[in-house]
Parts: structure tokens; C-alpha cells; sequence
């Protein structure tokens, strides 16, 4: 017996786009597609799930946690842990988030508003002068290369030059 789904790419449901039909892991089970919901989160779905409405975004959407919330506080936390002062506000996070290129070397930041584990424990965000907290003044969106390599190794101007290697490289 074979299953014929009628293809759903492309559809909306909710916050979910269908992107494509999942390869089947069962053999009896109805037909699985891959979605994407507004936020960038990914996740299977059966076609009946979609279409009655069970399911209609992530669940973090969903629960209506605002966006980077959960990185934000892991910002925070992260900060109280280090001893850092912090005075960026959720708000002004957020703000962050908005800039897809990294301060440095231009390479696009991906932000994905409520997967912490797919961000790992990574703000994107660095310090221009590591031995300052996370104020406005003193932080940039970064990328993961970048902050690796700045690390408290290098000042804020020297990786201004290695960003900038990058660019043309
Ligand atoms: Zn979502
Ligand atoms: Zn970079």
C-alpha cells in the first residue's frame, strides 16, 4: 500500500510554513512534514496535526514567550555569574538582534529567537572592552568566529584589523 499525501509545501498553517515532506521513519505512519515556524524553529509535523489546527507554532510562539527572551536571560544570568555589570535591557537586546552582520567581519549572525539549544550558550554579543560590562556603549553584535578569536586576547581595535582581514578574504 502506498501513501499519497497531497503535497502541503509551501502552505501556511499558523506560524508554521510547510517546507517539505519528512522522510517517513514508520511505515505505517501518515505522512510527516517539515516546518518552519515564524521564529526560525523547525519541526516535524503530521499532516493532520496541521491541518486541524492542533498545532499552530512553536511552542515557545505558541506560549507567547517573547522572542530571545530565553537567550536574554541567559545574558543576564551569564553576567551575575562572571561578575559583569549589565544594564542592557531586554529591549535593547533585541535591538541587537535586528543587525544581522557582525561587527567585525561582516559575516552574517544567525538569531533564532527561542532555540537556546541551537544558539548553544552564544548572545552575539562581545565587549568592546573586556574589562567593562554589558552596557550598550560598550557591546557589538558579533559572530561566533569573531568572538573566539577576540576572546580577551585581543582589543577591541586589533580585532577592528583581523574583522576587517576577513572581510576580504
Ligand atoms: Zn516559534
Ligand atoms: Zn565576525
Amino acid at each position: 500500500m502506498t501513501t499519497r499525501a497531497t503535497d502541503i509545501s509551501g502552505k501556511t498553517y499558523g506560524l508554521w510554513s510547510v517546507i517539505c515532506r519528512a522522510p517517513n521513519r514508520s511505515r505505517s505512519s501518515a505522512a510527516v512534514w517539515v516546518c518552519r515556524c515564524k521564529c526560525g524553529e523547525e519541526k516535524h509535523q503530521d499532516g493532520h496535526t496541521l491541518r486541524s489546527g492542533k498545532s499552530k507554532g512553536c511552542r515557545s510562539c505558541t506560549r507567547k514567550i517573547r522572542p530571545y527572551e530565553a537567550i536574554y536571560n541567559l545574558l543576564v544570568n551569564g553576567a551575575k555569574l562572571r561578575g559583569l555589570e549589565l544594564s542592557i535591557t531586554y529591549e535593547d537586546y533585541v535591538k541587537f538582534t535586528e543587525n544581522g552582520s557582525c561587527h567585525y567581519c561582516g559575516s552574517s549572525i544567525q538569531w533564532i529567537a527561542h532555540s537556546i539549544s541551537r544558539n548553544g550558550q552564544n548572545y552575539n554579543l562581545d565587549r568592546m572592552d573586556s574589562s567593562k560590562g554589558y552596557h550598550t556603549w560598550n557591546c557589538v553584535q558579533c559572530c561566533s568566529r569573531c568572538n573566539q578569536t577576540k576572546s580577551n586576547l585581543l582589543s577591541y581595535d586589533e580585532m577592528v584589523v583581523v574583522g576587517n582581514m576577513r572581510r576580504t578574504s
